[in-house]
């Protein structure tokens, strides 16, 4: 096997042909390499959703690749010969073409950062890690921002690259005259539900994308989910009509109803295109600057235009500044002293909390929940309940197909478990399940009450939510956003106040947990 320069290294989430791995590349002497793995898919016990997305994704992207005349070394799931993890193919892939040096983007995971050093130490190659210039903020010029403020917010973070992006502005001014919209994007559908939303589009598994199906429901038949309903985009000329069909249809409608939920409507006003982001398919600016003209060409009103922007250029470039800011340690943080494990309906849908049954349940089949539902349905449960953590993180980043550890993490944990005590939001995301039956109509078909924190039919998010403030109100009292709720507390007796801390005791006993 004749020795190659380069080994390319391209990771199933960086599926993007303008990639900085590809600078300079050369066909006579380089070498492109892509690995399926088992380990990927079981180090996190995925959806099968997720498996089949991102090998579907990846070999469309080697097909492309070929086409074009690259040397691609292209190691498939099923060869007899497959190692089973990325550090023990790369290490063959070393051996077998002795390169001179191994090239990657920055990939999104810690690990696997990690893995690549290691192997490069190992076999004193020289490895050269290139910026990810797919993001709009680099990992350096965050934690340069970062070290700058005594406390991170999104808000600031996002005003910024708002200014250097040059996105919605006019004259330097934020267009409209405010920088934020968000509280126009908090409307629910009331009794009568959503009318009229035109569902995403969808896209028929082609023979490529039907032969991974076979193969992940051979491979990985007992993990959580259904293929039922694959129709995900798996090329950068399919993300980009996804992109085109949000924008057309349903953009104007996302700002006042992105917080809604409702039963039976997994994806409601919301653009569906997470996943293509975040395996590279789909290239942030080419989503902002849609969303932009869709504005001035008076397609979309300000406030959904401002709130989906604001998703892409603000929240999802925090995120992936907070993430590398803070790995590995943020992993390990749990500010809460949270020790339960997950509850086992977590992987089923079996229970009778219908906002629960009905979240958990659209993610087994489509492998989607939005934001709201996993930040304030399996999230705020998780946090009420005082599940640990890593157990919660690990929940998101298997069951989700647009989980890449950089994006889930800090939400998962920072976001909504309030696990990095307040680096990454102000407060913990606490509520009781009137919050959920203001924003759904989940409670109506609830045999719970939601405004009833003891007695028969309590919901268990209310009584948790009270006995949430009794276990940390000290804590939670040195948040001047907190103390209000904890000073809430006040209203309760002696009495209720027991009652309650019986009740979630109860909860907490009879779940049945820890099974999976
Ligand atoms: P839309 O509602 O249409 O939003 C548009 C886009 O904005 C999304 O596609 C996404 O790229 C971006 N976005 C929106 N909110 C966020 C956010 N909080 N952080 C980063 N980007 C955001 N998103 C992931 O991509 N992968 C994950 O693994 C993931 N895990 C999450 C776990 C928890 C606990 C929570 C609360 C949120 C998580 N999110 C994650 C963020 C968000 O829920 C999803 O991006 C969104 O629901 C995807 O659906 P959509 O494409 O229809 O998004
Ligand atoms: Fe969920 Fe409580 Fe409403 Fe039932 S009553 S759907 S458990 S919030």
């Amino acid at each position: 096997m004749q020795r190659c320069r380069n080994l390319i290294v391209v990771f199933g989430d960086q599926l993007d042909h303008q990639s900085a791995a590809f600078q300079g590349f050369d066909q006579a002497r380089d070498l492109i390499w892509m690995a399926e793995v088992a380990g990927e898919a079981t180090h996190v016990r995925s959806h099968k959703m997720r498996i089949a997305l991102f090998l579907s994704a990846m070999r469309h992207f080697a097909t492309e690749l070929k086409a074009k005349g690259n040397p691609l070394e292209y190691r498939k799931l099923d060869a007899k010969d497959n190692l089973g993890t990325l550090a023990t193919e790369l290490s063959a892939a070393v051996a077998k073409f002795g390169p001179e040096r191994i090239v990657a983007v920055e990939p999104g995971e810690f690990r696997v950062e990690q893995m690549l050093k290691q192997l490069a130490a190992e076999t004193r190659i020289t490895l050269e890690i290139r910026a990810d210039r797919h993001f709009f903020c680099q990992r350096d010029e965050f934690a340069a921002w970062a070290k700058e403020r005594r406390e991170l917010r999104m808000e600031f973070f996002y005003r910024e690259m708002r200014k250097k992006h040059r996105v919605l502005l006019e004259n330097g001014d934020p267009v409209g005259g405010k920088w934020n919209f968000d509280s126009e994007n908090r409307g629910s559908f009331g009794k009568s539900g959503p009318r009229d939303i035109r569902p995403p589009r969808q896209f028929a598994p082609d023979e490529i994308t039907g032969e991974v199906l076979a193969s992940v429901e051979a491979r990985f038949g007992d993990h959580p989910g259904s293929l039922e309903h694959f129709d995900l985009p798996v090329t950068a000329a399919d993300a980009e009509l996804a992109l085109a069909d949000f924008i057309e249809h349903r953009l104007p409608g996302f700002g006042a109803f992105q917080d809604a939920m409702w039963t039976g409507e997994p994806f409601l006003f919301h653009s569906r295109i997470s996943a293509a982001l975040n395996l590279k398919l789909l290239n942030p600016r080419r989503v902002v600057a849609a969303a932009e003209k869709a504005y001035f060409r008076g397609h979309a009103p300000l406030a959904a235009v401002e709130g989906f922007i604001r998703q892409i250029l603000g929240w999802r470039e925090y995120v992936r500044g907070i993430y590398w800011a803070y790995m590995p340690g943020y992993l390990a943080m749990n500010a809460l002293e949270a020790r339960e494990s997950l509850p086992d309906f977590f992987w089923d849908g079996k229970t009778e909390m219908n906002c629960l049954r009905e979240t958990i349940g659209q993610t087994l089949e489509y492998g989607y929940a939005h934001h709201i539902q996993r930040l304030m349905v399996t999230g705020l449960f998780a946090l009420l309940f005082g599940v640990d953590p890593v157990e919660v993180h690990h929940w998101y980043l298997a069951i989700y197909y647009d989980a890449v550890e950089w994006v889930e993490l800090p939400n998962t944990a920072g976001m909504s478990q309030f696990s990095d005590g307040g680096i990454m939001a102000s407060k913990p995301y606490a509520a009781t399940g009137k919050y959920i039956s203001r924003m759904s109509n989940y409670c109506a078909g609830c045999k719970y009450k939601p405004e009833d924190s003891t007695g028969e039919k309590a919901c268990p998010f209310t009584t948790l939510y009270w006995d949430f403030l009794l276990r940390h109100q000290e804590r939670l009292l040195k948040n001047p956003r907190m103390a209000m709720q904890v000073r809430n507390l006040a209203r309760l007796s002696p009495d209720k106040k027991k009652e309650i801390r019986a009740a979630a005791l109860r909860i907490r006993e009879t779940t049945p947990k820890g099974g999976y």
